[in-house]
């Protein structure tokens, strides 16, 4: 999981992506997130 600095967006994917596809933000803007926490909900 990657989010966006620029607009916020969460993309999943498993490496990294090129750019945001929600706003075309350069990769260097997403930040990896950490999987949701098994056994929360
Ligand atoms: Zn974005």
């Amino acid at each position: 999981m990657w989010k966006c600095a620029e607009c916020g967006a969460a993309l999943e994917a498993r490496c990294k992506p090129g750019k945001c596809k929600n706003c075309g933000a350069a990769k260097d803007k997403l930040n990896k997130e950490p999987k949701e926490i098994k056994g929360k909900k």
